[in-house]
């Protein structure tokens, strides 16, 4: 496995870049607006294509890098699915997997830092966002957070994983770079408590000030999904429109999310699934049975199917549309 634990010196934040060794695709956590050149840089470096994004949660101390790199490399976003709904173009439920080649990663809903953070498991390894931190946990007192969530996240789900998986944060101040649930369990300071009120007490007298970025990075951090205005210029249709085109003839309608998406929400009958980091291939082996057809595509929420447009314009594939606000809104309008 190749494996890059990145640091942003400003706000103290971790960041993972992850691929399977034979260097097919790579997947990056909580990646730094301002790192995202160094991303890039390093990607090219270890010859590696990026295909999925992950944010652990809304930042509050930084503007997260995941737009910039989905305009940039065309990755999937992605956060848990207790998110604001436009900000990325995939959510995970609690257990889903993420999968890139050769490697999976499961979604663990870890609440308590922010109402919607989640943490992410890895064969050894767990990707604890700000849930847990190293000899610390992160704070509760705003955006939604809660001790008492904090506590049971903690406790019943990140303590609960065997004591030799490693625990990787998206933060440090101190300068140390890993720990274990067994070190956590006996000398994580926060953790000796007996109770969750004892917990809730230590939480509730940190007295901590907001960070530096805090007026900036969440509103920010809100917005980075592609919304149904840019979705709507780059050949977008509304879903009753969309459903017109369903009835051509000559048409082919590519379903653009995973497996995993499809099995929890369902899909528009006649579709085939071509997920969207396999996209490109499938234009490029396809041209003959793509000629002259109308191609439309759909996603969840319309973010990734923006994109497919895009790609498929690069091919010269110019009479493709894709459904606006995706399934989501496809079955909001009742169809
Ligand atoms: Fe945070």
């Amino acid at each position: 496995m190749i494996f890059r634990q990145l640091f942003d010196k400003t706000s103290s934040t971790y960041t993972y870049l992850i691929a399977n060794e034979k260097k097919e695709e790579a997947l990056i956590i909580d990646p730094v607006l301002e790192n995202v050149e160094r991303y890039i840089q390093l990607l090219k470096e270890l010859d590696l294509k990026l295909v999925k994004v992950i944010d652990t949660h809304i930042h509050a101390d930084h503007i997260s890098g995941i737009a910039e790199l989905r305009d940039q490399t065309n990755c999937v976003t992605i956060m848990g699915d207790k998110t604001p709904a436009d900000v990325v173009s995939m959510q995970v439920s609690d257990e889903e997997l993420i999968k890139i080649k050769g490697l999976e990663l499961r979604a663990l809903f870890t609440p308590g830092h922010t109402s919607e953070s989640f943490s992410f498991l890895m064969k050894d390894r767990v990707f604890t966002g700000d849930t847990l931190l190293i000899r610390g946990t992160g704070r509760t007192d705003f955006q939604n957070g809660s001790s008492v969530d904090s506590y049971n996240s903690i406790f019943k789900k990140l303590l609960k994983l065997p004591d030799n998986i490693l625990v990787y944060p998206a933060h440090d101040y101190k300068g140390d770079t890993v720990s274990t649930i067994l070190e956590e369990k006996k000398f994580n300071p926060r953790l000796q408590v007996k109770s969750v009120d004892e917990y809730v007490e230590i939480m509730n007298n940190l007295n901590l000030p907001d960070p530096k970025l805090m007026d900036v990075a969440v509103p920010n951090n809100l917005k980075l999904g592609i919304n149904f205005n840019k979705q709507k210029v780059n050949s977008g249709v509304e879903p009753k429109e969309f459903k017109k085109f369903l009835s051509e003839k000559n048409r082919i309608l590519i379903d653009l999310r995973e497996q995993s998406e499809i099995n929890k929400n369902g899909k528009i009958n006649n579709s085939i699934s071509v997920p969207f980091p396999e996209i490109s291939d499938y234009l490029n082996t396809n041209k003959k049975e793509m000629q002259n057809k109308r191609v439309l595509f759909y996603c969840a929420i319309g973010q990734r199917s923006t994109l497919a447009v895009q790609v498929s314009k690069s091919y010269n594939y110019n009479n493709c549309l894709h459904l606006i606000g995706g399934l989501k809104k496809w079955k909001l309008e009742g169809f």
